[in-house]
């Protein structure tokens, strides 16, 4: 297996690609491949009711909410969350800690009335924004936060709370990654492409009350009610995705659950950390040490030749997807749940001979 450090679509666990590929061909003896049958079938049924149930457990996700699976990415959620939530009158309050919740505004921006409450721009997204409380009114249609963002390695340690206010977070890049209070957040979404599964399909969980603001006049792909009211079945899901994602649940659930998860991603996160800060100025993390993600590790080092000369190297030594994104440069280390710790051992060792031979 390469040492795959992409930021998404990323690493899937080993287990979950050797059950998978069993079951291309002949799916519980049915003589048909799991992306073969009718997605009506009581077969294909059981792996879509195992994902949501699954998905429940791990995250613990109270009665009250409904688990929704949608394709159109996360981007599609940037639209969706404005178009059945934002009314007329009322305006959408975000806060800006990187690109991914950039674009969510300008889609926004696209329906109804938006508001910046925070935004560490200025500081080149190196950590997440102070925000203030009081700034966002009683009467916003909700608050909208990036838990991670992927692209500048920050994420946040604990979430806005205004119960008046609901709250919805993109956790794309680390939805599942630790353990969370569901109820502290009225929508969470999640491309799956990260720690679900691979791409194509998006999960979205929404507290039902919500459900109540969709226009009828929404279309129907569009609407939330199309999905909650049809088991994420009104139309074909994608069924293959969706049985990858049932995978990936059962294997986080046999590793222990998300505090197990946790402890092996913080455990990881650490040793490329570590390798940043005791490199003395060699290696120049990106974020501020309080924001730093445990998902995905930026660093830079002294110029771009140096930096240029360590992917290069890093690539011959096997590595893969340590760029940067192409926006920002520099480079990138996603350790998603499934990035086995024996190659972050690697790379930090890779990291330390690379500064002692330069
Ligand atoms: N939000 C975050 C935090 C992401 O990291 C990404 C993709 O990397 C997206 C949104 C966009 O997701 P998609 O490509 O599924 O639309």
């Amino acid at each position: 297996r390469a040492l795959n450090f992409n930021a998404g679509p990323a690493a899937l666990p080993e287990e979950v690609l050797k059950e998978a590929e069993k079951n291309l061909l002949n799916f519980s003896n049915t003589g048909m491949g799991i992306m073969e049958l009718s997605h009506r079938s009581k077969e294909y049924q059981a792996v879509h009711d195992q994902a949501k149930t699954l998905l429940r457990k791990l995250l613990a996700i109270p009665d009250d909410y409904e688990v929704l699976f949608i394709q159109g990415g996360a981007s599609l959620q940037f639209s969706m969350i404005p178009m059945n939530l934002l009314g007329k009158d009322q305006e959408a309050h975000y806060i800006l800690s990187g690109s991914w919740s950039e674009k969510a505004l300008k889609e926004a921006d696209k329906i109804g009335k938006t508001v910046i409450s925070a935004s560490s721009k200025d500081q080149k997204y190196r950590l997440i924004p102070e925000y203030n409380q009081n700034d966002i009114p009683d009467s916003a249609a909700y608050l909208h936060i990036t838990s991670n963002n992927t692209i500048y390695g920050t994420q946040w340690k604990t979430f806005p709370s205004n119960e008046k206010t609901p709250l919805a977070a993109d956790m794309s890049s680390d939805i599942l990654s630790r353990p969370l209070e569901v109820e502290q957040f009225d929508l969470i979404y999640a491309g799956a492409q990260k720690n679900l599964g691979p791409s194509g399909v998006t999960v979205v969980i929404i507290r039902k009350e919500l459900l109540q603001r969709s226009s009828e006049k929404l279309p129907a792909m569009l609407n939330y009610n199309t999905f909650a009211n049809n088991n994420s079945l009104y139309n074909t899901p994608p069924t293959l995705a969706i049985y990858l994602l049932s995978l990936v649940l059962e294997w986080a659930d046999k590793k222990g659950g998300l505090q197990q998860i946790e402890k092996a991603n913080e455990k990881k996160a650490k040793m490329l950390y570590d390798a940043i800060d005791e490199s003395e100025g060699f290696y120049i993390g990106h974020a501020h040490k309080d924001s730093r993600s445990c998902m995905n590790v930026t660093f830079n080092l002294q110029n771009e030749d140096l930096s240029r000369e360590f992917l290069h190297k890093a690539q011959e030594a096997g590595f893969v997807g340590l760029g940067g994104h192409r926006s920002i440069g520099g480079c990138r280390a996603s350790i998603y749940n499934a990035v086995p710790e024996h190659h972050v051992e690697k790379l930090a060792a890779f990291m330390k001979a690379f500064k002692n031979n330069n």
